[in-house]
């Protein structure tokens, strides 16, 4: 057989990566795409044809939202017959977020899209820019019988490859700004790019893509800490079409056992609010009811995030309301590892 050469498009959404110093304020904002490939002559020396598009206004990371999120499905579902994997640069701060929604939005996904930016900005003498980006392409043109060896949705930062919906950033000033607390390292690239085969995601290969647009962001993000007030958790619980919420929990998914609490959580749960239990710690799972402070949840109907990040508790939330999925199903399906992203 012989060895084709991999299609690659890198899609360009904005971020530290192509930003460049602004000569009166000093703030870093982003700039043409253009110039990025210029300043990486060693793209050409890659063994891949690659392909460039761009968000006709990059934006750094932080003004993120939906609307773009389904702007990246498209140009992934455009594409995905023309190329064999996708690269996207996209800034830092919510990069976790984006691949994490993209992860659900393309379900059956067969080829890789991995997601990569930087701490420094290209042009920078010390960037971590050139390895973050040649490493991601070579990760996306790696082949197995002319067939893509990734077949996910993957987070590519400072020599490891992540499965993205399992990544957050831990980090704002070190390179090393991403972490994968539940899940193993896809890959890791030292003198060679090590591959762990057996934890890479296995779709259904009799399958097409399919690729959700409608997201519903009518959801809030609690993070609990003792002395939280009644007053503004009422006032939360009670937002006008409000449809769900990731309740960040102590531990284990543990929180107050006062009754006011407890009969709040109970009384959304039945006004048809989806709760869902998430852990504020870093790494481990949320166990409902192994200690009385979590008990009374599990009763009363919390879905359990189990040991997902927070960021692809919002995401999963955002595509399951998007989905329509029946009231009665909902918990059952929100448990369910849909693309790796709880175990
Ligand atoms: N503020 C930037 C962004 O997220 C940070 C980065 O790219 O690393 O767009």
């Amino acid at each position: 057989m012989t060895k084709a050469i991999p299609n690659i498009l890198l899609i360009y959404t904005g971020g530290t990566i192509g930003m460049i110093k602004d000569p009166e304020t000093g703030a870093l904002r982003a700039f043409d795409f253009d110039n990025l490939l210029v300043r990486i002559p060693e793209l050409k020396l890659l063994e891949c044809n690659i392909e460039t598009t761009s968000f006709d206004e990059p934006i750094d990371s932080s003004n993120m939202k939906p609307e773009y999120w389904v702007e990246i499905a498209e140009v992934i579902e455009e594409h995905y017959h023309a190329f064999d994997g996708f690269v996207v640069l996209h800034g830092s701060d919510t990069m976790s977020y984006t691949a994490s929604a993209l992860s659900f939005m393309l379900e059956h996904l067969a080829k890789p899209v991995v997601f990569t930016g930087s701490q420094l900005p290209i042009g920078d003498l010390r960037t971590d820019a050139k390895e973050n980006l040649i490493t991601s392409i070579q990760v996306t043109a790696l082949q197995h019988y002319n067939k893509p060896v990734i077949k996910e949705v993957c987070l590519y930062f400072e020599y490891k490859l992540y499965r993205a919906n399992r990544t957050t950033k831990i980090n704002a000033e070190h390179f090393e700004a991403f972490a994968s607390l539940n899940y193993p390292d896809l890959a890791e690239s030292g003198v060679h790019l090590k591959v762990n085969h057996e934890y890479l995601f296995k779709p259904n290969a009799r399958k097409e893509l399919l690729v959700h647009k409608t997201l519903d962001s009518n959801i809030a993000l609690v993070k609990l800490f003792p002395g939280i007030s009644e007053a503004l958790l009422r006032s939360i619980f009670s937002t006008e079409g409000l449809k769900g919420v990731v309740l960040e929990t102590y531990g284990a998914g543990n929180c107050s056992t006062e009754d006011w609490f407890v009969a709040l959580l109970k009384d959304t749960i039945i006004k048809g609010v989806h709760i869902v239990n998430v852990t504020q710690c870093s790494g481990g799972s949320v166990m409902m009811g192994q200690y009385e402070t979590s008990e009374k949840l599990k009763r009363i109907g919390l879905i359990s995030g189990k040991d997902i990040t927070t960021e692809a508790a919002i995401c999963k939330l955002m595509y399951l309301l998007g989905q329509n999925v029946s009231p009665n199903l909902f918990k059952t399906i929100y448990q369910t590892a849909l693309r790796g992203e709880l175990t």
